[in-house]
């Protein structure tokens, strides 16, 4: 990206070509941490900006599809299973029931045998050194697998049913998907990051808490902001700002 004295100027791979576009107006929507290595003399640009990106944290997740044999667990469609005081970061934290959809819930009856449980594992600060290999995954999966079994095992001895049938883990890996938001983010490190650079807007969840609602809020302000700097035809640099 080359955010020219005006607009904004994006170069894209499309199959083999490279293909150039030019705008009045863009918007950033990809996590804060590549904007470094993406647009063009950041460093120069806005250099508290570049600050402020190199001070934001990411972890890698994990999230594991457990399928079953049977619906050994389907009471709701997502449970915390975290509630230890310690928070480590070395465990699960939630489940999701992969086949909610599938049935309405309950309200469909479960005449097949096959369930899925999703395990939701963010994974601690030292793995960004190690990465995400075979290894290191199977290894998550297979703790993951003995958490799970402890963990459901007990509501469904309590229940008089048998204990789970693990068949097989389908394990998907998600590089830096969630950035921590340390204190300050809100209030210090969120203007500087959502301030635009001449015509080029930025949104994405990392301006302020990871999650989704964040990145459509994000979204819709820069869009109202490139709209209502258009209709104000403001020309004095800074333009309005609706955040
Ligand atoms: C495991 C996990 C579970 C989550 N669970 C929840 C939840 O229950 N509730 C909730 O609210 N949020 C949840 N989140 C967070 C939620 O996924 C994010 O808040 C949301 O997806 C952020 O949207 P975004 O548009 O900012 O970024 P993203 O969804 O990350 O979109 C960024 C896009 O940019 C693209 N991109 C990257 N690099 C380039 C490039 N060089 N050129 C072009 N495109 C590029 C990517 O392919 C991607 O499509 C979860 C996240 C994870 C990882």
């Amino acid at each position: 990206m080359v955010v020219l004295p005006q607009g904004v100027r994006i170069c894209f791979q499309s199959g083999s070509e490279i293909l150039r576009a030019e705008a009045r107006h863009a918007v950033y929507a990809i996590p804060m941490g590549y904007a470094p290595s993406l647009i063009e003399q950041l460093d120069s640009l806005d250099p508290e900006k570049l600050k402020a990106i190199q001070q934001l944290s990411y972890r890698h997740y994990q999230v594991m599809n457990f399928h079953l044999q049977g619906h050994p667990w389907h009471d709701s469609y997502g449970l915390w299973i975290r509630d230890d005081a310690t928070y480590s970061t070395h465990g699960v934290t939630d489940l999701i029931e992969g086949r909610w959809f599938d049935f309405e819930g309950n309200k469909k009856p479960r005449l097949d045998d096959r369930g899925v449980l999703t395990l939701y594992n963010p994974l601690p600060e030292e793995y960004l050194s190690v990465g995400l290999t075979e290894k290191v995954v199977i290894e998550r999966a297979e703790t993951a697998a003995i958490q799970l079994e402890e963990l459901v095992n007990q509501l469904l001895q309590k229940r008089n049913e048998p204990p789970l049938k693990i068949l097989a883990i389908e394990i998907n890996r998600w590089p830096y998907s969630i950035h921590v938001v340390k204190p300050g983010h809100l209030t210090q490190a969120s203007p500087v990051l959502s301030r635009r650079i001449r015509d080029l807007y930025f949104a994405s969840n990392n301006l302020g808490t990871p999650a989704v609602e964040e990145a459509l809020y994000r979204g819709s302000v820069a869009a109202k902001n490139i709209l209502a700097r258009e209709d104000s035809k403001s020309e004095d640099g800074k333009g309005p700002n609706l955040d």
